[in-house]
């Protein structure tokens, strides 16, 4: 027998090698392999196996590294689905299936002594021995009142011997002690069982579609419901529905939702099978992912709750998989292979004949649509479960305090009064901040215009070096303006200038107040994050400003008050979707005010308030904004209606990436079909990252798959300079 081999580190190769006898009953397609590659020893994937060779002198396989294949067939076509889709390497897409833990075999299980005993003890027996030995009774007694093995550590522990009696003890023939595989389970606290809730109407009539979907799989469902209104409740049903059918359910909800409270939630619903949770998230230790992971891979787990590449969780026979937030960009990875959880979700369920739900209150504009065109099937859940009303939302127009509040960009009166009524009353506020100090667009102080591509609908990118606009999709580029183009004052700068002095300013200006911070640089350590949020919980901060972060999931009844200290930095930035995330954003800022008794209130600051997205989330109006959206994304031909790949090239000689960025661009639109949009070879907007300068070429057309075969076909005949590393982003996010 013959296996076809894809290398880890292949660049592009597949090699056949000759399956030594000994392993013959055990390879199979998806097995781990290591082989000889000239001088050395690889790891690689099993991806055929062939009865005869067309080579002659063919090496053995050195080594099969797992009992049973790792990759499931599944599996390994969704990976080289990804590879040709996304526009990456084999290798890279059928490693990342994997975890690294797992993949390059470093990790093994971990084995413990166990002791259980050999035979049953009577209790005049037991006194007899306590005479003789009584350290041996105790150890016996302990195992006897546990009533099943234990660790020998644990054992010696709560008897108070040493190991060395149990050894003893096993010489007697009393116990008998076994090496056996323990999981590392960071989860290991004890979980008491929640109830089901009495359903709603509308979660009734959504349960109804779920479970019509999950016994014959039609399209994918798009749950959407605002905060607060019970979607959580409809997955935990379905996947109580998936369990009672025999079959294993998938969760995927974002990294940073990714909480203790939210795996708490769905381990208190299914305590019965407590140990068939499996959870994947980044916190995990290597050793802990790889007994997680293989927890699934035996078959043992049957609920895997994860973050993006949970998608690739080897569960068998899912009936459902939930994506919560499914709009969330971080389902897109963001190195090879830069898929799209979501829509990957919605592949491996189709192919796998799972049920699908997407969950979310404010649905992105490609799922919105797939639901309108009938792709999807739209369900609803209209009413918050407590009847709540969403809070008041408040736009404070930064235009005119410029002029009569010298200041008051950063924190305006408005907001100001209000913060200082909720620290009179003992209520707490968070304020918001967007993305930290990331901003290249110019915007007019006094009017609030923002430079814009004509072309594009985005913003301009200001290069400050030579003193000009750019627009990084189709390459517009034109001299920087020194007064506002619309109304001539001379305010016109950098959006967002000043914002990182927020906390320093609510210092001065809130003396007496607990102030915290709360973001990606003020929380590296693991507990920090916690810790904070426990103090807030607690009330022992009246304002808590963060970023992102602190932007969801998040139960804090106490808060009265949310601020958007800078509406503006996320809207004006050059991508198309700058209005969709600022709507997203706003509507789940808002649904963090007012979640306990008291009436919420969200302010929220901008040079723009007549902003669509500012606008309809003001009004809680996802569908007016939708519609609106929808036009801007069809007159431009952007996604849902067009599709969009970005190449983007780094390296650290700024020429050099310029010209490799030109030649790109030239031979793209040579050998682009009709159809096909090729952009100008220009600087990004974040021009220089860590010590790199980065270009991008924008590809557009109506097929994703159209756009990554001519960025393939143009990348493999163009040589790159060895320093200059190219990035294919297929349906990119980010465009930064
Ligand atoms: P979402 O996921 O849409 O934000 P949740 O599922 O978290 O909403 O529900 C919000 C709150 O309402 C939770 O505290 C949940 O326990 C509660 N809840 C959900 N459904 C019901 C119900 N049918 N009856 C009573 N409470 C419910
Ligand atoms: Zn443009």
């Amino acid at each position: 027998m013959f296996a076809r081999v894809l290398p880890d580190q292949a660049a592009g190769k597949i090699l056949d090698y000759r399956v030594p006898e000994a392993m013959s009953s055990k390879i199979a397609v998806g097995s781990r392999v290591k082989i000889p590659v000239r001088t050395r020893l690889l790891a690689g994937t099993v991806i055929e196996l062939l009865d005869a060779c067309e080579f002659t002198s063919v090496k053995d396989i050195t080594d099969l590294m797992d009992e049973r294949p790792m990759i499931r067939p599944a599996l390994l076509e969704l990976a080289y689905w990804m590879a040709d889709y996304y526009c990456c390497p084999l290798e890279t897409a059928v490693c990342s299936v994997l975890p690294v833990a797992v993949r390059d075999g470093r990790v093994t299980a971990k084995k413990q002594n166990t002791v259980r005993l050999a035979r049953e003890f009577t209790e005049s027996e037991l006194e007899k021995i306590a005479i003789r030995a009584p350290r041996q009774a105790d150890a016996l007694r302990v195992l006897i009142d546990a009533g099943k093995p234990l660790a020998v550590t644990k054992a010696a522990n709560l008897s108070g011997v040493s190991e060395a009696v149990f050894r003893t003890l096993e010489k007697h023939g009393f116990v008998a002690i076994e090496a056996s595989v323990v999981a590392r389970n960071p989860h290991a606290e004890q979980y008491v069982s929640g109830a089901e809730l009495t359903l709603n109407t509308e979660q009734e009539a959504a349960m109804k579609v779920v479970v019509e979907e999950m016994t014959n799989p039609s399209r994918p469902i798009l749950l959407f419901g605002v905060t607060g209104s019970g979607k959580t409740e409809i997955y935990l049903r379905a996947i109580r529905h998936s369990l009672d059918a025999g079959k294993t359910a998938l969760v995927l909800v974002p990294e940073i939702a990714l909480t203790p409270q939210t795996v708490e939630r769905f381990k208190s619903r299914f305590a019965d099978i407590q140990d068939r949770i499996a959870v994947l998230h980044s916190h995990l230790s290597e050793g802990e992912r790889h007994d997680e992971w293989h927890k699934i891979h035996t078959g043992h787990a049957r609920v895997v709750i994860g973050a993006r590449s949970s998608i690739f969780a080897p569960v068998e026979n899912p009936g459902v998989i939930i994506i919560d937030e499914e709009h969330e960009s971080s389902y897109k990875q963001d190195e090879a292979p830069r898929y799209n959880a979501r829509d990957m979700a919605v592949l491996r369920a189709s192919r796998e004949k799972a049920a699908v739900i997407l969950g979310s209150a404010t649905p992105s504009l490609e799922s919105w649509h797939n639901a309108q065109s009938g792709k999807y099937r739209l369900v609803r859940l209209n009413q918050r479960v407590d009847d709540k009303s969403m809070p008041v939302v408040r736009v404070v127009d930064l235009r005119r305090p410029a002029r009569n509040d010298p200041g008051g960009g950063i924190l305006s009166k408005p907001l100001r009064e209000a913060i200082e009524g909720r620290i009179q009353k003992g209520e707490q506020t968070i304020l918001f901040l967007n993305r930290r100090g990331f901003s290249t667009s110019m915007i007019c102080e006094a009017c609030g215009h923002v430079c814009e591509c004509n072309n594009c609908s985005v913003s301009l990118t200001y290069h400050r070096a030579a003193e000009r606009l750019v627009c990084h999709i189709c390459g517009h580029n034109q001299r920087a303006p020194k007064s506002c183009p619309k109304c001539s004052d001379p305010r016109i700068r950098h959006a967002g200038t000043g914002t990182q002095k927020v906390e320093e300013a609510l210092q001065r200006i809130f003396p007496k107040a607990r102030i915290a911070r709360m973001d990606a640089d003020s929380m590296t350590r693991k507990e920090a994050y916690r810790e904070t949020l426990g103090a807030f919980k607690e009330g022992r901060i009246d304002i808590l400003v963060g970023t992102q972060m602190i932007a969801k999931g998040l139960h804090f009844p106490n808060v009265t008050l949310v601020g958007i200290v800078n509406a503006d930095l996320g809207l004006h930035i050059p991508d198309f979707r700058a209005g969709e995330r600022t709507f997203q954003l706003l509507t789940q800022v808002a649904g963090r005010a007012g979640r306990g008794e008291m009436e919420g209130e969200v302010y929220v600051q901008t040079f723009t308030p007549f902003s669509p997205s500012i606008q309809f989330a003001r009004h809680h109006d996802f569908e007016g904004f939708m519609e609106q959206e929808m036009e801007f994304r069809r007159s431009f031909g952007y996604p849902p209606f067009g599709k969009m790949a970005m190449i983007t090239l780094r390296g650290t000689m700024l020429e050099r990436v310029e010209f490799s960025a030109i030649t790109l661009s030239r031979k793209l639109k040579a050998a682009a079909p009709e159809g096909i949009l090729v952009g100008e070879g220009v600087p990004a907007p974040l021009e220089k990252a860590k010590t790199y300068y980065r270009f991008q070429v924008s590809l557009r057309g109506s097929s994703s798959m159209r756009l990554a075969r001519l960025a393939r076909g143009v990348l493999d005949a163009l040589p790159m300079p060895e320093d200059v590393f190219v990035a294919v982003d297929i349906d990119p996010l980010h465009l930064m």
